[in-house]
């Protein structure tokens, strides 16, 4: 039984074939609908034969039942379906390559590579999608796929996006016969983040070990109850030992300090495990070439929730250069502090012992001059004088230079003093030179300051009586303040004098220096050299600010005192 459609066709063509012979379904297998008697349809297979006989052809059919193996290629074709929408719409990239080239790119590939439709990709080399660092490794795998038909193990490679930017893809391959093609089924994912993040990761590294380097410092962290500990490269650097040969602990660690800081290093770890901050701690290293390296170690405790303390982190910094140059400068401190004692005792020694044969010489030019003054000739008078005048000026050289030494060597021990009586007792001293000059001296109130009162009373005497001295046209005015800054009191005597050219500021601090001769001005010279001594004495200094005919103000320091 065929169904209605089917017999009509065969009433149209079957006339033409018994004539002939020939017909379109002779010779050939069709698949057609058949009909049982029930009227339910099922598929047959249908193949026609034609003989003769006589002049009339005949066809000789074979119809078999092919319901099984429809069945069967109908299960095919949906597992196949099935298999095909899991690959279409797995989240994970999947491509395939037969050749070189892509074959097929599931959904998720394709939006990997940055394309909208497959026909941008399809039948295009691989090759041209990949990053030129990765070809070489990507041209070997194909090559191991497609020819020896080997997997090839997880990689991470760089491909490249149809816009051009980079791709960082890991990925896996299995070998596969696609469409008879001898190929590679490729799963691939994305982990241009991860690789980004690890590249930072590593450059961060890279930067801290460099920077612990450069600095000399290394860092490291220990588990308080495990005992765990790890180094930076640079902590082991400083000890001198190499990640591959030591393993840091508590134990092994003290191992390689000081014999000597081994007691102290042993306490300080001991107070850490107790839970307590542990203050810094200096100790040494010896190294193999019997060199010692100083190292400052400094730790912090880390607590957990409960303020339990679970972990320290600290960091160790070569000190060595520090120590070393330290050394050195207590070294020439105290060389200096030698060698300025004895200069100041030579000084003191040699001005006292002149003092003896001077003043001989002295009063013997004295008497000299009573006692044959106009008995001699001119001549004579006038050596004798130049005689007596010299002596006179030597013996006050010896006086200033005995003054000068004796700042330190005569120095009182520093106590609170008030500077407004030193300032009193110095003005009283320079009566005589004020009144002569109708100076007019003022002051702002001051504080009370750690000195060598009679010092003190000096310095303030010798600058407001060189501010009287060196005075110009009009009558002196003298100005002392104070000013407070930071941790120390800077002191101002400003006068209205003659004032002081830029190029002399610094001469006139030097011993036996002056700028003007003794006809001019009387002195020697000595007095700001003095002054100078005592603010340094003081632990302060001693500068002018001056412009040649506006005046010049005279300041000095003197630390707070407990600053
Ligand atoms: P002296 O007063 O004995 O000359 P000083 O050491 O006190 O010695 O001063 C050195 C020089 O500094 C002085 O000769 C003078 O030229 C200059 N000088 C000091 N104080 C003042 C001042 N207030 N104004 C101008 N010049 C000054």
């Amino acid at each position: 039984m065929a169904p209605a459609a089917l017999r009509r066709r065969f009433e149209e063509v079957f006339p033409a074939f018994l004539k002939t012979g020939q017909g379109a379904a002779v010779g050939k297998t069709t698949e057609l609908t058949a009909r049982r008697k029930d009227g339910s349809e099922f598929p047959v297979d249908l193949s026609l034969a034609a003989v003769q006989k006589g002049q009339e052809w005949h066809a000789v059919a074979l119809v078999r039942d092919i319901t099984d193996r429809k069945r069967a290629e109908e299960a095919l074709r949906e597992s196949q379906e099935g298999f095909r929408s899991v690959v279409e719409n797995a989240p994970e990239a999947i491509f395939v390559a037969a050749q070189g080239c892509f074959r097929y790119l599931n959904p998720a590939a394709l939006r990997l590579f940055g394309a909208t439709s497959d026909s941008e990709l399809l039948n295009q080399p691989v090759l041209e999608h990949v990053h030129p660092d990765s070809r070489a490794y990507v041209t070997q795998a194909i090559q191991q796929v497609e020819k020896l038909g080997a997997p090839i193990p997880p990689w991470v490679q760089k491909y490249l996006r149809l816009d051009g930017t980079v791709l960082d893809i890991e990925g896996s391959v299995v070998p596969f016969i696609y469409k008879g093609e001898k190929g590679g089924l490729v799963f691939v994912r994305d982990v241009s983040e991860r690789t980004r993040a690890e590249e930072e990761l590593r450059a961060k590294e890279y930067l801290l070990s460099e920077s612990q380097s450069i600095a000399r410092v290394g860092s490291w962290e220990a588990t308080l109850q495990s005992g765990a500990t790890t180094w930076t490269p640079e902590a082991f650097r400083l000890f001198g030992v190499s990640p591959d040969t030591f393993v840091p602990s508590a134990e092994t660690f003290v191992s390689l300090i000081h014999p000597d800081d081994q007691p102290a290093m042993q306490a300080w770890m001991g107070a850490c495990l107790a839970g307590l901050e542990p203050p810094d701690l200096e100790f040494r290293v010896p190294l193999q070439d019997g060199s010692v390296r100083y190292i400052n170690g400094r730790g912090h405790l880390v607590r957990d929730a409960e303020h339990k303390p679970v972990r320290m982190v600290g960091v160790v910094q070569d000190i060595t250069d520090f120590r070393r140059s330290e050394e050195l400068l207590l070294l020439r401190t105290e060389e200096l502090k030698r060698s300025n004692t004895e200069l100041e005792q030579f000084a003191y020694v040699a001005s006292h012992d002149l003092q003896e044969p001077l003043r001989m010489v002295s009063s013997y030019m004295q008497l000299l001059a009573r006692r044959y003054q106009g008995k001699l000739d001119s001549d004579a008078d006038e050596f004798i004088a130049f005689a007596v005048d010299g002596a006179k000026r030597m013996q006050q050289l010896i006086n200033d230079l005995l003054a000068f030494s004796r700042v330190t060597t005569k120095g009182h021990d520093f106590k609170p003093v008030e500077a407004d009586a030193s300032l009193k007792q110095a003005l009283a001293n320079l009566t005589a030179a004020i009144g002569e000059s109708q100076a007019i001296v003022t002051s702002d109130p001051l504080p009370v300051v750690s000195a060598d009162s009679g010092q003190l009373t000096q310095l303030f005497q010798n600058l407001i009586g060189n501010a009287i001295k060196f005075r110009g046209k009009e009558p002196p005015r003298v100005h002392v303040s104070v000013e407070r800054q930071a941790k120390e009191w800077v002191f101002s005597v400003q006068d209205n004098g003659i004032g002081i050219e830029p190029r002399h500021l610094d001469r006139i601090f030097v011993i036996f220096q002056r700028l003007h001769s003794a006809a001019e001005y009387p002195g020697t010279g000595i007095g700001l050299a003095i002054c100078k001594k005592i603010a340094e004495r003081h632990g302060g200094r001693l500068w002018v600010t001056s412009e040649p005919g506006a005046g010049s103000t005279f300041h000095f320091t003197i630390p707070v005192k407990g600053l």
